[in-house]
């Protein structure tokens, strides 16, 4: 390879500093000389081939340092035609492909020689000759160029004139030269003298090589240098050890005179190691020291903080406590999490609150301290804090807070509350501790309510309007009432009237007919009161309307069928019982009932409460108020699931603009039906929208634009709880039975508290989902219509149909249909779960079932069902209402069995399958007394204790045996009392057989 080979062969990334080198050729390195034959070193005579025999001579002689060598001479200058040649002996090449021939000889100066003719020579050529083999003899090869081949033909620098016989004073000269490429095993050398007068003193004859090397991180082994005096030889380096290449290829150039030139591409040390000792090793970062990266670099002393696990470290880690985040700099030292904040101050106004603190006096090293607030409420300062809710603002906002100071406001008023300043940074998330914070407990003050934002109208007449709105967002306090100002339109605002409420509704009456006037509300806690709302405009009837309206109410009025429909109407609205005793009114008139409704009960002030979209002039009104329109092209019909009272019950998907798709029921409305059954239809979402809580089915809108006519709900995938409870009989743990009893306490209690009672609790009236969450449903009134036939469930009494196993007595009787009823109703539920879906009162009929309930028979507990269960049922089933348990209590009692199963250990025994008798709630627990006698007072048979010791059932033992014939044959002949009295024995029985369970 000459240069120009060498050049265009060049990657393309070679530096300037390369392509300089490359040009210059400037050698990096010395060559290697490799001797092959050299004169000097000769103990013996050399004995190469002369020729002819009169011409080289070998002779001894002295070099310039006196040191013994062989050396041919010869001086045949006055002899003419000379042609004198001598024949190095076989030189091995050794892999050499050129070769180099040192010489060191001298020559006479021809014009010192007196009277030599002008044939004499003051030079002799050089001839090579390649043979694989020492072949040569005293006639082979000719002794002529051509087989010979001439290398040059060699001069003297300086001649001597005269020999100095004593001293040996002699010029010598020293001549190189060079010859290749040989490619045989071998060569001759021949000196060809042809007049001259010379003395060959000594002949080096070596070949050059590029020696092995660590250059730019990569090792090249020794290698030959080329044939010709510009070849290039390639050669490919390694890394040392430890080293990455960077630019490859590797490469060195070796050039003839065995020296390296033109460096291409590059190693490193890699991570974890330096380059040492002029870049020829690579050596493990010391402990203590890192280097992360591959490159030239030298280990760095691992930063503050941290340290290093080994030698060669390519990082240092971290000390305990400290941390570096994902884009901190290895360089950098590690950080910890910041101290608190500092001097926090807290400036509260009404229920706003001003934070403001100064930075941690340890910013854990790092520069992106923020701060968090954690906001906890207090309550009166009663219990443990809890979390704020969502409603609280914050400004600029409540995490990642970059200034020491907030603004918080939307607290509730009178109310203890503690706020955390947490002091976070960078590496707060790593740190296994809580962020450090400062704390600051506040109590905000007083203040008035939030604006009422709606106010609707419920219903007018020509010379009143009912009207209700919503409680004010922010109520901050218990709302003591309502001040209504209303005036004409026409008139000026300072002729307004004033109305005080204690509900969100109220009658505004000694209005004019056919006026418009405008409303304003406002609500008033102890802070005083809030702003008025926004002006609204309603307007009485005229007398013209009004007289159209009766007459179309009369038929309702007069007691046709749909007195039924009013009575129903007139119940659900006046009655509200939650946690109310007494003042029961029977309902009269339709015009009497927005009284009741809006402030002949005592409900708590300000408590959001339903409204009866019966009440509503236009219920289509009320449909728009509390559902919401879904089009219907979000919505997808799979499958028919279940037939409603109105049509289909059908699952499908809605997906409403920016939500996810979800599962849903869909109940449709069938064709063909009247504008009273799509209002009833339609009353049942009206009331469901009222609702939101987790036990109760959920309303997501109505498709009231497009036929059909669809409710659409949250899609429950287990059905409804009675037949799911039958398809899974025995299938649950008694804890799960209670989870979904809990589940369905929950839902009525909120119901109670919204003042709405449902009348027909029962387990076919509630879903189930995937989860086992049970939800109370079916808020629609129109099975209660009396004209309505098609199902037993709901037998007709006077003004409705009533589902009378699940009924309250009270209900059944002069329609007291309150919480308590739905108390009693829950009962029924609990026993229809608890026996897994059997019907209550088995295949009794309604009649005998009322009879049996008036004489204070209950059902008993189901198969396997915890006596607390029971218990409770029983108490569901107390016959003064007033003594059942509010739905509070029932979820309390509930949650008390379920964190604490042992409670629900205890059962009564029974022979599986067979149903006890109903129990005689009057029938106290025959352990309690200790003689039969106090026993036969307890159940009101005390007349005849005589009867009872005559015939020697003086002991319980022996009165726990007796039969309907020992009753009679005692003398109890009135039927009514042998039953008491053989239900009492029942009882007792069943009372000892749990006694004797116990003991066993
Ligand atoms: P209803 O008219 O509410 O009594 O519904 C009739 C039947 O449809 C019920 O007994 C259930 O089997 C079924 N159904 C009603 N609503 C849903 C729902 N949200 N999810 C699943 N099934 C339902």
């Amino acid at each position: 390879m000459n240069v120009l080979d060498a050049f265009t062969q060049m990657p393309r990334y070679l530096s300037v500093m390369d392509i300089i080198r490359l040009l210059w050729i400037i050698p990096t390195v010395c060559a290697v000389e490799e001797v092959l034959m050299d004169s000097t070193t000769a103990t013996a005579e050399l004995g190469w081939t002369i020729y002819p025999s009169l011409g080289w001579e070998e002779v001894s002689g002295y070099d310039e340092n006196m040191n013994t060598i062989r050396t041919y001479q010869v001086c045949n200058v006055f002899d003419a035609n000379q042609n004198n040649w001598v024949r190095t002996k076989y030189i091995r090449r050794r892999g050499a492909q050129r070769i180099h021939v040192e010489m060191k000889f001298s020559v006479r100066d021809c014009s010192s020689i007196p009277n030599v003719p002008g044939s004499c020579k003051e030079t002799f050529n050089l001839y090579y000759y390649e043979s694989d083999h020492d072949t040569a003899t005293k006639v082979s090869p000719a002794w002529m160029e051509n087989p010979w081949i001439k290398v040059d033909t060699i001069a003297a620098d300086e001649s001597f004139s005269q020999v100095d016989l004593g001293g040996r004073v002699m010029k010598i000269n020293t001549e190189v030269r060079s010859f290749g490429p040989v490619s045989r095993n071998g060569f001759y050398l021949a000196f060809q003298d042809y007049g001259g007068c010379m003395s060959l003193i000594a002949v080096k004859v070596f070949y050059r090589k590029c020696p092995r090397i660590i250059r730019n991180g990569a090792i090249f082994q020794e290698t030959l240098s080329g044939a010709e005096s510009t070849s290039l030889v390639a050669a490919r380096g390694t890394c040392i050890p430890n080293a990455e290449e960077v630019d490859v290829p590797i490469k060195l150039y070796c050039n003839g005179d065995g020296e390296w030139l033109v460096p291409i591409g590059r190693c490193m040390c890699k991570a974890g190691y330096e380059a040492v000792e002029n870049g020829t090793i690579c050596r493990a970062c010391l402990s203590g020291y890192f280097k992360p990266s591959q490159g030239d670099q030298t280990c760095l002393q691992c930063p503050i903080n941290s340290r290093t696990t080994n030698e060669g470290a390519i990082n240092c880690v971290c000390r305990n406590g400290y941390y570096r985040t994902d884009s901190d700099p290895v360089q950098m030292p590690c950080t910890t999490v910041p101290s608190a904040p500092q001097n926090v101050i807290s400036i509260v106004n009404e229920t706003s609150l001003r934070l403001e603190w100064t930075a941690p006096r340890d910013s854990g090293g790092r520069e992106d301290v923020v701060y968090n607030i954690i906001c906890k409420s207090c309550g009166s300062g009663r219990g443990a804090c809890t979390r704020c809710g969502d409603n609280v603002q914050f400004v600029p906002r409540q995490l990642g807070l970059t200034e020491p100071k907030v603004h918080i406001s939307d607290l509730l008023a009178h109310t203890q509350y503690t706020f955390e300043i947490q002091a976070v940074n960078g590496v707060s998330d790593q740190s296994p501790y809580s962020p450090q914070f400062s704390s600051v407990n506040i109590t905000t003050n007083q203040a008035a309510p939030s604006v009422v934002s709606i106010i609707h109208q419920v219903s007018r007449s020509v010379d009143s309007i009912t009207l209700s709105w919503s409680q004010p967002d922010q109520p901050n306090g218990v709302i003591l009432d309502y001040e209504l100002r209303y005036y004409e339109k026409s008139m000026a605002e300072v002729n307004s009237s004033v109305l005080r409420s204690q509900t969100n509704t109220a009658v505004i009456r000694g209005l004019k007919p056919g006026t418009i006037y405008v409303f304003q509300v406002r609500a008033r806690t102890v802070a005083g009161f809030g702003r008025f709302s926004g002006k609204m405009y309603f307007q009485t009837m005229t007398e013209e309307e009004y007289n159209s309206s009766i007459q179309e109410k009369l038929p309702l009025i007069i007691g046709s069928t749909a007195a039924g429909v009013v009575f129903l109407i007139a119940v659900v609205v006046i009655i509200i019982v939650c946690n109310r005793r007494g003042s029961d009114r029977t309902d009269s008139e339709y015009t009497d009932k927005l009284q009741h409704y809006t402030s002949g009960h005592k409900v708590s002030p300000g408590m959001k409460i339903y409204i009866d979209p019966f009440t509503y002039e236009d219920p289509n009104e009320a449909v728009r108020e509390f559902a919401k329109e879904i089009d219907m092209s979000c919505v997808k019909i799979e499958q028919v699931i279940g037939a409603g009272e109105f049509g289909e019950v059908c699952s499908g998907n809605l997906k409403l603009p920016g939500k996810r798709e979800i599962l849903v029921a869909i109940k449709t409305l069938k064709s063909g039906y009247t504008e009273k059954q799509r209002r009833d239809f339609l009353s049942e979402a009206s009331i469901m929208g009222q609702f939101d809580h987790p036990n109760i089915i959920h309303l997501e809108g109505v498709v009231t634009k497009s036929s059909p006519v669809m409710i659409i709900t949250e899609f429950m995938e287990n059905g409804s709880l009675d037949s799911f409870l039958r398809q899974n009989d025995g299938q649950f743990t008694v804890i799960q039975l209670v989870g979904m009893l809990r589940g369905i306490a929950a839902g009525m209690k909120y119901l109670c508290d919204m003042n709405y009672v449902h009348r027909d609790l029962a387990a076919r009236n509630i879903l189930v989902n995937s989860n086992l969450v049970c939800k109370v449903s079916d808020f629609g009134l129109s099975r209660f219509l009396e004209d309505d036939t098609s199902d037993p469930t709901y037998t007709s009494a006077l003004g409705g149909k009533i589902p009378i196993r699940w009924t309250a007595p009270e209900a059944i009787q002069y329609r007291k249909f309150t919480s308590s009823s739905d108390v009693w109703s829950y009962g029924i539920v609990m026993w229809e779960v608890m026996s897994y879906g059997e019907r209550p009162y088995w295949d009794m009929s309604n009649q005998d079932v009322i009879n049996a309930i008036e004489q204070d028979y209950r059902l008993p507990p189901p198969m396997d069902c915890p006596n607390a269960l029971h218990q409770l049922m029983l108490d569901c089933w107390q016959k003064d209402r007033n003594n059942r348990p509010k739905f509070s209590q029932i979820v309390n009692t509930l949650d008390k069995m379920i964190r604490n199963p042992n409670s629900l250990k205890a059962t009564t025994p029974l022979s599986s399958g067979v149903h006890l008798p109903l129990l005689d709630r009057s029938t106290p627990d025959f352990s309690s007394f200790n003689t039969v006698d106090e026993w036969l007072d307890a159940i009101k048979m005390g007349q005849y204790k005589e009867n009872f010791a005559n015939e020697d059932f003086s002991t319980f033992e022996a009165v726990s045996q007796m039969t309907m014939d020992d009753i009679l044959r005692i003398g109890v002949t009135l039927a009514g009392h042998q039953k008491k009295i053989l239900n009492s024995i029942q009882m007792m029985r069943a009372q000892m057989n749990q006694i004797q369970s116990v003991e066993v």
